[in-house]
């Protein structure tokens, strides 16, 4: 799938929609999820067009990896949920449920948190 510049990460990049920053540096904004599904509930995504996870591990450059890892996790232990704990996760696609196109990591806490996924019915 081709990067849609005009997807609403991309214009909160661009300062054309605001947002609750929470981080900021060269390659990485995080931000808190506009319908928080936890009491903590932020989306870190790098600066540069990648469509989903899968592009950015393809083609993202070693810098910008390792700025993205380094900042979630700064942004989780901010947050305060190293030690009680927390989830990272990232949709991919249809079967994924992703809904915004570009790439992007959600860290939920603040709560127990359940299984990982609903098990299949
Ligand atoms: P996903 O299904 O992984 O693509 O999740 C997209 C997430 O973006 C959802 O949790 C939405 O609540 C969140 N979202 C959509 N628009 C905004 C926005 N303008 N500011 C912050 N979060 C948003």
């Amino acid at each position: 799938m081709p990067y849609d510049p005009q997807n609403i990460f991309a214009r909160i990049l661009r300062g054309e929609i605001p947002c609750r920053k929470v981080f900021e540096d060269a390659h990485v904004l995080a931000f808190h999820d506009i319908n928080p599904q936890t009491p903590t509930h932020v989306l870190v995504i790098p600066k540069g067009a990648y469509v989903s996870f899968d592009d950015f591990s393809a083609h993202a450059t070693a810098e910008e990896i390792a700025a993205f890892v380094r900042a979630a996790g700064q942004i989780a232990r901010g947050a305060g949920l190293a030690g009680p704990g927390y989830r990272v996760l990232s949709n991919i696609g249809q079967d994924g449920h992703q809904e915004v196109p570009h790439f992007h990591l959600h860290i939920f806490g603040g709560r127990p948190l359940g299984r990982m996924v609903p098990k299949a019915d």
